[in-house]
């Protein structure tokens, strides 16, 4: 008997669907094998589908049959060919990275001892306590309403939560979770960040720990678990053991087969796309996902993606607005500080101005938290030597080190190249190298120098590397230990501050000129988020204040954001995308090739060009990266442009596999990609 297998084919042999494996025995679609590779033998799913072999052809054995574990359903195999047609990537492929690594390593008969573990165990604890459930606000009310109706109609529509920081939207998806619970069905639940995770975990349990006793019935999945956890709660998942399923853009593929509901929570963020290998848009495939099977899907953000609005806009999403703080908690009052109103003084850079340490100081006195906010990591973002004009450029990337002050080196961010800071210019041998700009360290140190007394604490990447050193960091300040917060982006998402009533954010101007058309609606969204940091406990008697430090106090961006209008804002920015024809208004894709030569990517690229067909789609001339060079490759792309979604879908089918032919020409190519809907260009 012959049997399709999806299994994780190199894209360069051109083996792209499933393949063909003999089979003593029938397989239902969705059995996990082993199979023969070559000298290797992997994971694989059988596939749905007729195989068609030529007579005469003999096929290699299937190896092994996971026959104690029920079959992935048919809606899972269907959401895996989905994104890896729309997204140009093997089944075989996406799937192998989607499913728990740990699979791939063990024989069935230790996946039966796995399944068995699993019925092991209790929580630990006394009974949970019933929950109090508050009474919603009158726009909280109708938002549950309208999701339960959907959960009635034959094809639910996406909902957009459209709800400013700390209006209610946790309390909105715990309402519609419950109603989707109740009705026997699993619910997903995605958030942007892994270090969001345990936050929202503790308030479903909390929630619903009463109504879900059995252990396993709440679970995360994200990629800071450890193997044997991430496959526990994937099995608990695919079994139905688990009936809340919270996690990060992976958990999109998570087997669940009685799945009533799917929440996505900070629509927007850019964490939802995946980077690398299948560069999916977990968002997008929630939607999806959502649409196949006529399950409601919820959207929320304060600052939904254009897209999103877009859609809400056009009706084809239905619009939840809440309107205003739980607890009448006014939103911050936006300072936008003009730069140019400072005298000026030659050579000293002014991130930490008189006004804002006027304002520190103010806070600290009354005993208030502040956050500032750069979103820059390290002590400066580059050595320079007056002399001679050297600057700490990264020897393998178009780039410059940071310079990173507590253990003085000068570390590469895009390649990690790392080296002690010289004593002396490395080109003159001047003594006198200096840093240049300011990172969260120089920040952090010049504001406990300039405010002595206050306890400054730093959280970015640098400063939580170490497992649980973020957890303590965050809860030194929900306990007050701290009294001003230095941090970058890390620090604006999500966390319920309630002390905090001062945010600043010292230097945003960067992103209004960036080549990237998304980068406004970024800034915006981070800005608002950062803000949403402010005043989230109304207890307090002073008023919030966002203090936002800009040399172009007059750009629309921040008019907006003075008035914490985002209509505003998502207007403008949508009548701007419609006139130069970008998303939503026309739909892209991304051709991006490495090399050690830029001449080799270049070739390559033209060449692709030079076969490109299609109606409707339009292929821009090759560019550089914005960082051109990293770790010595050298990385140029190219941009391809259609009015409509389906042409360009129509016009990667018929490219993307020629491309795999032209590689094979260009051997001095190392790697090309295609991204479909890429965040940045
Ligand atoms: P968001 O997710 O929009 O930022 P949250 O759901 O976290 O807002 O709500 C902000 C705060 O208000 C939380 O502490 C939450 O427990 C509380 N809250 C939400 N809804 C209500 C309500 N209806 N009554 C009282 N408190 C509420
Ligand atoms: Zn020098
Ligand atoms: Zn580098």
């Amino acid at each position: 008997m012959t049997v399709r297998v999806a299994v994780d084919a190199p894209q360069h042999s051109g083996l792209n669907g499933p393949l063909d494996y003999a089979s003593e025995q029938a397989l239902a679609s969705g059995t996990l094998v082993r199979v023969p590779l070559g000298k290797r033998e992997l994971l694989g799913v059988v596939w749905p589908g007729e195989a068609e072999v030529a007579p005469g052809v003999a096929l290699r054995p299937v190896t092994a049959v996971f026959d104690s574990l029920a079959p992935l359903g048919a809606d899972w195999c269907r959401l895996l060919d989905f994104a890896a047609g729309y997204y140009q990537r093997s089944v075989g492929e996406l799937a192998s990275a989607v499913l728990p690594p740990q699979l791939r390593e063990l024989s069935p008969e230790q996946l039966v001892a796995r399944l068995r573990k699993l019925d092991r165990k209790a929580r630990p604890g006394a009974a949970p306590a019933e929950p109090v459930r508050p009474e919603l606000a009158a726009d909280q009310a109708v938002a549950v309403e309208r999701i339960a109706a959907q959960m009635q109609a034959a094809g639910p529509k996406p909902q957009l939560l459209f709800g400013v920081t700390g209006s209610g939207k946790t309390e909105v998806y715990l309402r519609a979770a419950e109603a989707a619970l109740a009705q026997g069905r699993q619910v997903l639940v995605l958030v942007p960040e892994i270090n969001l995770t345990p936050q929202l975990e503790a308030r479903f349990t909390e929630r619903f720990a009463a109504a879900l006793p059995e252990p396993l019935a709440i679970v995360s999945l994200h990629s800071a678990l450890t193997p044997a956890q991430r496959l526990q709660n994937w099995l608990a998942a695919h079994l139905g053991r688990a009936r809340l399923v919270l996690g990060t853009r992976l958990a999109v593929f998570a087997s669940l087969p009685e799945l009533g509901l799917i929440v996505v929570d900070e629509e927007h963020d850019p964490s939802y796309k995946q980077q690398d290998g299948a560069r999916y848009s977990a968002r997008d495939l929630a939607v999806w996902r959502a649409h196949e099977r006529r399950i409601p899907v919820v959207l929320g953000s304060a600052t939904p993606s254009l897209e999103s609005w877009q859609h809400a806009e056009s009706g084809r999403y239905e619009r939840l607005t809440l309107g205003t703080r739980i607890g009448g908690g006014a939103l911050p009052r936006v300072k936008l500080f003009d730069m140019k109103s400072l005298p000026a003084t030659p050579g000293v850079t002014t991130a930490l101005t008189a006004p804002l340490l006027a304002a520190l100081k103010e806070r600290l006195d009354r005993g208030e938290q502040s956050l500032v906010f750069l979103n820059r990591r390290g002590y400066a973002p580059v050595l320079h030597c007056g002399e001679c004009q050297w600057k700490s450029d990264c020897p393998h990337c178009s780039a410059w080190r940071v310079f990173h002050k507590r253990d003085r080196t000068l570390r590469c961010h895009h390649c990690g190249f790392t080296e002690r800071v010289p004593r002396a210019c490395p080109n003159c041998g001047n003594h006198d190298i200096a840093p240049i700009g300011r990172g969260t360290e120089r920040l952090e140190e010049q504001l406990a120098e300039a405010l002595p007394g206050a306890r400054v604490l730093r959280i970015d990447a640098d400063s939580t590397r170490r497992k649980g050193e973020l957890e303590a960091q965050l809860q030194a300040v929900h306990d007050g230990e701290v009294d001003i917060l230095v941090g970058t982006q890390m620090i604006t998402k999500g966390h319920d501050f309630r002390r905090i009533r001062f945010v600043a954010a010292v230097n945003p101007d960067g992103a209004l000129f960036s080549s990237d058309f998304r980068a406004p609606e970024r800034l915006f969204a981070l800005l608002m988020q950062a803000g949403g940091r402010a005043g989230r406990d109304a207890a307090g008697d002073t008023p919030a204040e966002m203090w936002v430090q800009t040399w172009h106090r007059d750009h629309a961006l921040y008019q907006a954001l003075a008035r914490h209008d985002y209509e505003r804002f998502a207007r403008d920015q949508l009548a701007e995308r419609r006139t130069a024809s970008l998303p939503p208004f026309s739909h892209l894709a991304l051709l991006r090739a490495e090399a050690r030569t830029a001449q080799a990517a270049q070739a390559f690229l033209e060449a692709a060009a030079s076969l490109a067909q299609g109606e409707g789609v339009l292929v821009y001339p090759p560019v550089p990266h914005a960082v051109a060079r990293v770790a010595d490759v050298e990385r140029m792309q190219m941009l391809v442009e259609a009015s409509q979604r389906a042409r360009l879908q129509a016009f990667l089918r018929g490219w993307v596999p020629q491309l795999i032919a032209l590689k094979r020409e260009h051997k001095a190519v190392l790697r090309w990609a295609v991204d479909v809907d890429p965040l940045s260009i």
